[in-house]
């Protein structure tokens, strides 16, 4: 008696799920449909594609049987300067934006993942780091849903990111000082993320923050140099600086003036990355 009642409700429950239209089916099956081609190129062998481009005629392919798959380096935090996590969504889902994350955190502390950290997302853009200029390649990015003006960061905001980044450090072995803000890496273009709490950030071990106590640099201390060895572009000084103050003074910023107190903080951060 129980059997026959629960077979239809079984099979009533699994029409439902069949039948049930999603609201993300169309941008899943296009994603399933990209990572299906990208597979391909990873399972070409041999790799005829790139050793042809190869200007040789002393070639060949023997396939080594050690090797594994590249991993993210970096962590590049962005805010969305939208009103709500539903509309970043939105946005990642237009083939004409052209931008994407592989994270989006929501005021709540809701984490979304929308590209798998192994794929290059689109969220660096133009820019350099070091003497890297293609971070989307080497990073893992971070929305935070934040209008990028006026709104505060929530609690339950930043702890979710820093419980993401835990996870993110430990899995790919990211160095401390590879936490970065995309105004770091591109700043004549952005400021985000803007009014940010780095201090507790570095408190957890997500990049640094400067010293309570400030040395007063040498009378030779060359700010180009420090902001350069840091990992800023400073072929435009007056963006590296005001990257460097969005990230570190965020007060004043859009001035590339430094007074005596914010080079005492220029001279602590450099001497982190010696
Ligand atoms: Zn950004």
């Amino acid at each position: 008696m129980k059997r026959t009642l629960y077979i239809p409700l079984l099979i009533a429950v699994a029409l439902f799920a069949s039948c049930k239209s999603g609201k993300y089916d169309a941008t899943e099956k296009v994603y399933k449909k990209k990572a299906t081609e990208y597979a391909d190129l990873y399972k070409e062998a041999p790799v005829e594609s790139q050793l042809a481009k190869i200007n040789s005629n002393d070639k060949e392919w023997i396939a080594s049987i050690n090797f594994g798959i590249r991993k993210p380096n970096y962590v590049m935090i962005h805010h969305t300067a939208q009103d709500s996590l539903a509309q970043t969504v939105k946005t990642f889902h237009s083939a004409k934006a052209g931008v994407s994350s592989h994270y989006v955190i929501g005021r709540d502390g809701k984490i979304v993942q929308m590209v798998n950290d192994l794929f290059r997302g689109h969220h660096a853009g133009a820019g350099k780091w070091g003497n890297d200029t293609d971070l989307n390649s080497s990073s893992i990015g971070i929305e935070l849903d934040n209008n990028g003006t006026t709104d505060p960061w929530s609690d339950a905001q930043i702890n979710a990111l820093i419980a993401l980044l835990t996870t993110l450090k430990d899995t790919y072995k990211i160095p401390q000082a590879n936490f970065i803000g995309h105004m770091d890496y591109a700043p004549t273009r952005k400021n985000d993320p803007s009014r940010f709490p780095w201090k507790k950030l570095a408190q957890s071990g997500f990049g640094y923050w400067y010293d309570e106590y400030l040395e007063t640099p040498p009378a030779n201390f060359d700010v180009k140099l420090a902001l350069r060895i840091i990992g800023y572009d400073v072929k435009n000084l007056d963006a590296a600086i005001k990257g460097f103050k969005h990230h570190y003074i965020q007060n004043n910023a859009n001035s590339a003036n430094l007074n005596d107190q914010e080079l005492k903080i220029l001279y602590s951060i450099f001497k982190k990355y010696l």
